[in-house]
Protein backbone atom coordinates (compact mmCIF):
# COMPACT_ATOMS: atom_id res chain seq x y z
CA UNK A 1 0.00 0.00 0.00
CA UNK A 2 1.59 3.56 -0.82
CA UNK A 3 1.66 6.04 1.90
CA UNK A 4 -0.38 9.68 1.15
CA UNK A 5 2.89 11.04 -0.61
CA UNK A 6 3.91 8.02 -2.76
CA UNK A 7 0.10 8.71 -4.18
CA UNK A 8 0.26 12.57 -4.24
CA UNK A 9 3.16 11.86 -6.21
CA UNK A 10 2.00 9.56 -8.66
CA UNK A 11 -0.80 10.96 -8.75
CA UNK A 12 -0.67 12.18 -12.88
CA UNK A 13 0.14 9.18 -13.35
CA UNK A 14 -2.34 7.15 -11.95
CA UNK A 15 -4.89 9.63 -13.64
CA UNK A 16 -3.67 9.32 -16.96
CA UNK A 17 -3.49 5.90 -16.61
CA UNK A 18 0.31 5.70 -17.20
CA UNK A 19 0.63 3.23 -14.20
CA UNK A 20 1.74 -0.43 -14.10
CA UNK A 21 -1.59 -2.33 -13.18
CA UNK A 22 -0.20 -3.22 -9.91
CA UNK A 23 0.66 -0.17 -8.81
CA UNK A 24 -2.87 1.49 -10.04
CA UNK A 25 -4.72 -1.21 -7.90
CA UNK A 26 -2.36 -0.27 -4.73
CA UNK A 27 -2.97 3.45 -5.12
CA UNK A 28 -7.15 2.53 -5.86
CA UNK A 29 -7.06 0.67 -2.70
CA UNK A 30 -5.61 3.39 -0.79
CA UNK A 31 -8.13 5.92 -2.44
CA UNK A 32 -10.94 3.54 -0.93
CA UNK A 33 -9.01 4.09 2.77
CA UNK A 34 -7.84 7.81 2.24
CA UNK A 35 -10.42 10.66 2.07
CA UNK A 36 -7.54 12.96 1.85
CA UNK A 37 -6.41 11.21 -1.04
CA UNK A 38 -9.56 10.92 -2.64
CA UNK A 39 -9.98 14.87 -2.44
CA UNK A 40 -6.78 15.50 -3.98
CA UNK A 41 -7.17 13.49 -6.38
CA UNK A 42 -10.71 15.22 -7.31
CA UNK A 43 -9.25 18.46 -7.48
CA UNK A 44 -6.43 17.18 -9.65
CA UNK A 45 -8.96 15.84 -11.91
CA UNK A 46 -11.03 18.63 -11.82
CA UNK A 47 -8.02 21.21 -12.83
CA UNK A 48 -7.09 19.08 -15.64
CA UNK A 49 -10.91 18.59 -17.31
CA UNK A 50 -11.59 22.02 -16.58
CA UNK A 51 -8.41 23.15 -18.55
CA UNK A 52 -10.18 20.77 -21.15
CA UNK A 53 -13.12 22.11 -21.01
CA UNK A 54 -12.00 26.00 -20.96
CA UNK A 55 -11.46 25.18 -24.75
CA UNK A 56 -14.60 23.13 -25.72
CA UNK A 57 -15.99 25.06 -28.13
CA UNK A 58 -12.60 24.62 -30.04
CA UNK A 59 -11.14 21.69 -31.84
CA UNK A 60 -9.33 18.89 -29.08
CA UNK A 61 -5.74 20.34 -28.13
CA UNK A 62 -2.87 18.56 -30.17
CA UNK A 63 -1.26 15.79 -28.38
CA UNK A 64 1.73 18.68 -27.82
CA UNK A 65 0.07 20.65 -25.74
CA UNK A 66 -1.62 17.61 -23.95
CA UNK A 67 1.94 16.89 -23.19
CA UNK A 68 2.76 20.24 -22.02
CA UNK A 69 -0.18 20.26 -20.02
CA UNK A 70 0.88 16.83 -18.08
CA UNK A 71 4.47 18.60 -17.85
CA UNK A 72 3.12 21.95 -16.13
CA UNK A 73 1.38 19.59 -13.61
CA UNK A 74 4.51 17.84 -12.79
CA UNK A 75 6.38 20.76 -12.53
CA UNK A 76 3.74 22.31 -10.05
CA UNK A 77 3.63 18.95 -8.46
CA UNK A 78 7.74 18.45 -7.91
CA UNK A 79 7.42 22.51 -6.78
CA UNK A 80 4.59 21.52 -4.17
CA UNK A 81 6.85 18.45 -2.79
CA UNK A 82 10.48 20.04 -2.28
ZN1 LIG B 1 -3.77 9.00 1.49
Amino acid sequence: MPTCQEVAENATEYLEGAMPRRERFAVWAHLRICPNCRNYLRQLMRTVSLTRRAGASDPPPPPQEEDRLVAAMKAARASRSD
